[in-house]
């Protein structure tokens, strides 16, 4: 490990003050990407600033058909809480499912979405669910955030306060799990809103993605057999040793199967 400075801030104004003074520095905030990262020696910040003891990046509250998670809110929290339950399962589901108890614990949902893993969970919840990310500077819509391979619409300095969720009818989320890392190889989020239908795929291409042809056919009628009909092709997906592009577009008609299946 290489050294570096760890600074305590409590109030968001300080917090990014000190980054644009440490354009070499990161935020920290579960620490469960970030110190992995530093560990492999692919990142060495000179400066570590801890968003853990800033009090408005706390919280989950509902406010009718509204939800909003604080940047801080570990995985197990969201998981666990009644409001994110009663307001949307599938994304309560979804946290559940995130890595083991451990990383649970420690991990946070601004960390994860701000880290845009091509295989995290989150950035699927939040694109499938048309969420909105709210930062210190402005508001971004899940379609224009995740860019690309750990690549997000957020500046240098920018810092995620929370996210914000609209409720659905229903929704569900399937995950064919990487065994050892738990990862997704293939994670597909299903939401039903008014007057739309919306499906992000997580685990199969550089960032996660929306499924627009499955969105139309869910749109007409929801349910398990409009998919019938539907191939996933193969083409840009991803290849791995554990799983190459034909048996991931195998995966993505399956998880969205599976996922219509428990939204119903
Ligand atoms: C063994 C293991 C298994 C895992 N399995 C899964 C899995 O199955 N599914 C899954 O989705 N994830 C998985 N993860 C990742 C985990 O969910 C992490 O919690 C997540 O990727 C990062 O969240 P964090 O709070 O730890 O962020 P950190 O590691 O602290 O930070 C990650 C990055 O985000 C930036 N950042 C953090 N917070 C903010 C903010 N509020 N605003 C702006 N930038 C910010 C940091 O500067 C850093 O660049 C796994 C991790 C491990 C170690």
């Amino acid at each position: 490990m290489y050294p570096f400075s760890f600074h305590h801030t409590q109030k968001i104004t300080d917090t990014v003050s000190l980054k644009k003074e440490s354009p070499e520095g990161k935020y920290i905030a579960g620490g469960q990407s970030l110190i992995g990262v530093m560990k492999l020696r692919l990142d060495k910040p000179s400066e570590l600033i801890n968003l853990g003891s800033i009090p408005e990046l706390t919280g989950i509250c509902v406010d009718g058909k509204t939800l909003t998670i604080g940047a801080m809110a570990r995985h197990a929290e969201v998981a666990a809480s009644a409001d994110v339950k009663n307001c949307i399962p599938g994304l309560s589901q979804l946290a559940g499912l995130i890595a083991d108890r451990m990383v649970r614990n420690m991990g946070t949902i601004g960390g994860s979405v701000a880290n845009n893993d091509p295989s995290a969970d989150y950035p699927a919840g939040l694109l499938g669910l048309n969420a909105t990310i709210i930062t210190n500077q402005r508001e971004i819509k899940a379609d224009d955030f995740f860019l690309g391979m750990f690549e997000t619409a957020l500046e240098p300095s920018e810092l995620i306060q929370s996210i914000r969720f609209t409720a659905p009818i229903q929704s569900a989320y399937a995950k064919f799990k990487h065994p050892a890392s738990r990862y997704a190889v293939v994670g597909v989020f299903v939401a039903q809103f008014p007057g739309e239908v919306r499906v992000a795929v997580t685990g199969a291409g550089a960032s996660v993605f929306r499924l627009t042809e499955v969105e139309k056919a869910l749109s007409n009628n929801f349910s398990a057999s409009a998919l019938d009909p539907i191939h996933i092709s193969a083409d840009g997906l991803n290849s791995d040793f554990f799983a190459d592009s034909e048996y991931r577009a195998h995966l993505i008609k399956l998880m969205a199967i599976q996922a219509v299946n428990q939204a119903q």
